[in-house]
């Protein structure tokens, strides 16, 4: 069958850079490279790293206190994820006096920044966003207590009176055609409201090629990344948006090659977390099947 691969599928630059960093202190001898949390949404990957000496530390949401020996803590650095952390969080884990690197996305630095000045001014703050994933709980930690986070119309209704004025961001995976949409309805009830699209430009990408597969003649889409991935989740939603047999997979092996026979073309996208060496292998095996138009 052709397989449309697209050109954004994989790692964005921000887990790239977070991963790269990791690497460097396990290369340059340090015993262990802890992650607060894991670095990265992807199973396969993550033993890979296991493989590297970098090891995943606290829980999903950067909540948990750490457990650490006194030896782990001389002998070891504690890097923060791309996902990003709140204020609360970086001074408890700076309090652990070990040696500290934070790696979280610049992108995800600018939402940061634009929160905490809003806050400085006395501003509330909207983040559409999911309240549970790392990113937003990181993020919230900036607004001085004054951040909300939505995710729907009505989410919006049941926000309070708000006075000081009123900014919203986005949480940096989301999809662009429903943060305009909320922006909007967020507007009509706060007129003065302060709108900045946040969606990094490599999620806007890779929603901007998944259109492209579909326009370039797919018939059905592939997204290949972790169950627990929010980015891949949302990929495999916007490709059903798009009236598309969705096949959201983990590795190569989990391809129904039967199924597959349905196609002659079918797009391939993965989230943001999924390495390349998983890509390639699923690229592989759906350009070996032979369609049944073909064979029948
Ligand atoms: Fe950075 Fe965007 Fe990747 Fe998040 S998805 S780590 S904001 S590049």
């Amino acid at each position: 069958m052709k397989v449309l691969r697209a050109k954004s599928a994989g790692f964005c630059w921000g887990v790239e850079r977070a991963i790269r960093i990791a690497e460097a202190y396990s290369q340059e001898g340090k015993q262990k490279v802890l992650t607060d949390g894991p670095l990265i949404h992807n199973s396969q990957m993550m033993e890979r790293l296991e493989s590297e000496r970098i090891h995943e530390v606290g829980d999903y949401t950067s909540e948990a206190e750490l457990d650490l020996s006194a030896e782990e803590k001389e002998n070891s650095v504690l890097v923060v994820r791309a996902h990003g952390i709140s204020p609360e969080r970086r001074k408890y884990l700076k309090s652990l006096g070990m040696e500290f690197k934070d790696a979280t996305c610049p992108d995800v630095g600018v939402i940061a920044g634009r929160i905490k000045a809003g806050a400085r001014k006395g501003k509330n703050t909207v983040i559409f966003g999911d309240p549970k994933h790392p990113e937003v709980i990181g993020l919230l930690g900036y607004a001085g207590g004054r951040g909300h986070v939505v995710q729907s119309e009505e989410d919006i209704a049941r926000l309070p009176e708000l006075e000081g004025g009123v900014a919203m961001v986005s949480q940096s995976t989301m999809f662009v055609h429903e943060f305009e949409r909320l922006s909007g309805i967020l507007r009509e009830r706060y007129p003065e409201a302060e709108i900045y699209d946040t969606i990094c430009g490599a999620t806007k990408e890779r929603q901007t090629d998944l259109r492209k597969l579909v326009q370039e003649g797919a018939e059905a889409i592939v997204v290949i990344g972790g169950h627990h991935s929010a980015n891949t989740r949302k990929l495999a939603k916007l490709a059903e948006d798009h009236d598309r047999p969705t096949y959201h997979i983990e590795t190569a092996e989990q391809i129904d090659e039967e199924e597959m026979r349905r196609y002659a073309v079918v797009g391939v996208t993965a989230g943001a977390s999924t390495p390349d060496f998983i890509i390639d292998s699923v690229e592989k095996r759906l350009a070996a099947i032979e369609p049944m138009a073909m064979t029948e």
